[in-house]
């Protein structure tokens, strides 16, 4: 007998298990606290498009729904750097041929949950969980008007995102949770540049458009309506900061001084400004994720992590991919399956919680540094000529697979301080593509 599986939230992660466990067969029911995304237009949420890469595609394949995906996909091959002096550069983002794409958070959402149903997942919406029973397995669900519902089941799944009520029931009857919860200081905002009177995309389309300004950043990518949606990562406090910004008169000298080549692009960016809401990124590490062989958290109820590697998502996607090799692994023997689930993603979603932080920096900073491009260029030059003794952090994350998070993690600390030692050579400006500096790189692999 298969095990009857509820899963809680319909988001990208839970929508997806849906579909793996559905197709091997489990009577799967998911249940939402949100209406039918489908049927009714919602308010602007978090993030109106996603970067997916490799990661999330391979996730998407074992299901049969990569080339779908790819067809409402803008790839974008690199970053658009657009300077403060107003000089532009572009930064491939790997080899040749190499790219993440631009998708839409709802067209994804939506095409999950139709094939969910087609597979033969009941998915219940206006369902918001509020407690769990878990000496009797039973789940209980807040309804619109008060109404409660309650469902009893085998195997549940916690895919409730970042602020996750199966998780706090979970941590409410454990001995020893550990949770931990942190906030940068900066929030976002979401503003839009729309196509040009002639009904084109306004800027570089394939490429992830980035203004690095250190302490904040500005970042757009390319929608398939032809608008970029734009991201303004900003401090809530400070010199320059939200709470600065009170004005129409100072947003407008803020961003005609910082971001000058983008606002003729963006006309209704002062009203944006003051009208869409300045949301907060948290990164969330808690443990254990799972109770037995009867619950599990994934997706950012497991490992909420902030944006700036792009990972959030495919992340957990992977969770999902994960999983379903462990059930080929160990068949119905869920205990097994979850412990071995737990112990496999739990360090790389810890790693890569780490490596979406230090990426902001490298984002809003590094991107316009010099020494920074410099390291950069070197490093791609030996991807190039020994791709079997270095592969660059950033395409070990993003192109990579087959190389888990903590073991990329790992190697980019160890390649940081090969770098570090290289980028101190006198005249490394002049002979970074040196037969010399090619040799001391190689040199230092191979010792370590
Ligand atoms: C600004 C921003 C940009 C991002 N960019 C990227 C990117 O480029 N690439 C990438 O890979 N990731 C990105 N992410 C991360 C990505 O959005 C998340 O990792 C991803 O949405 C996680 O999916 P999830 O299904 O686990 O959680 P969610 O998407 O949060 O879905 C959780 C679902 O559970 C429902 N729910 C919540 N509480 C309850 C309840 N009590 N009962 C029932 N249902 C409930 C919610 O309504 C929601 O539908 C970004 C995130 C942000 C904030």
């Amino acid at each position: 007998m298969k095990k009857e599986v509820v899963i809680a939230g319909a988001g990208l992660v839970g929508s997806l298990l849906s579909i793996y466990l559905s197709k091997r067969g489990y009577k799967v029911k998911l249940y939402e606290r949100r209406p039918d995304m489908r049927k009714e237009t919602m308010s602007a949420g978090r993030s109106i498009n996603l970067a997916l890469s490799d990661r999330g595609l391979l996730a998407l394949e074992k299901v049969g729904l990569s080339d779908e995906i790819k067809k409402i996909a803008i790839p974008m091959h690199g970053r658009y750097i657009h300077n403060a002096d107003g000089t532009t550069a572009f930064q491939p983002y790997g080899k040749e041929g190499q790219f993440i794409n631009s998708v839409s958070r709802a067209t994804l959402n939506c095409k999950l949950m139709d094939l969910a149903e087609q597979h033969g997942t009941e998915i219940f919406f206006d369902h918001k969980c509020d407690t769990i029973d878990w000496e009797n397995n039973t789940i209980h669900f807040e309804l619109p008007n008060s109404q409660q519902k309650k469902e009893e089941f085998d195997l549940l799944f916690g895919a409730d995102g970042a602020f996750s009520a199966t998780r706090l029931q979970h941590q409410l009857q454990h001995p020893k949770f550990e949770y931990h919860q942190y906030y940068i200081d900066c929030g976002y905002k979401e503003l839009t540049i729309p196509p040009t009177p002639s009904g084109e995309f306004a800027m570089e389309v394939n490429a992830l458009h980035i203004w690095p300004r250190k302490d904040y950043m500005l970042i757009a990518l390319p929608n398939l309506d032809k608008t970029f949606t734009c991201t303004l990562f900003f401090p809530y406090e400070g010199k320059f900061s939200f709470e600065k910004l009170d004005t129409e008169e100072k947003v407008k000298v803020f961003f005609e001084t910082n971001f000058a080549d983008a606002v003729p692009l963006m006309p209704d960016y002062i009203n944006e400004f003051f009208t869409n809401p300045t949301s907060s990124l948290v990164t969330v590490k808690c443990y254990p994720w799972v109770r037995k062989d009867k619950f599990a958290l994934i997706g950012d109820a497991a490992h909420a992590i902030v944006p700036f590697f792009g990972q959030g998502m495919n992340c957990g996607f992977e969770d999902c991919r994960v999983l379903d090799e462990l059930i080929d692994k160990y068949s119905e023997n869920w205990e097994t399956i979850l412990e071995e689930y737990q112990e496999l993603r739990k360090p790389d979603g810890d790693a890569i919680a780490d490596m979406a932080i230090a990426n902001f920096t490298e984002m809003r900073d590094k991107t316009a540094d010099p020494v920074f491009l410099l390291q950069k260029k070197i490093e791609a030059r030996i991807h190039e000529k020994h791709p079997d003794k270095w592969i660059p952090a950033y395409s070990q994350v993003t192109f990579s697979p087959q190389i888990r998070y903590s073991t990329a993690y790992n190697n980019a600390l160890r390649q940081e301080i090969i770098m570090q030692h290289v980028m101190l050579k006198p005249g490394i400006a002049e002979k970074w593509d040196s037969e010399e500096i090619e040799k001391l790189i190689l040199e230092k692999v191979s010792r370590r």
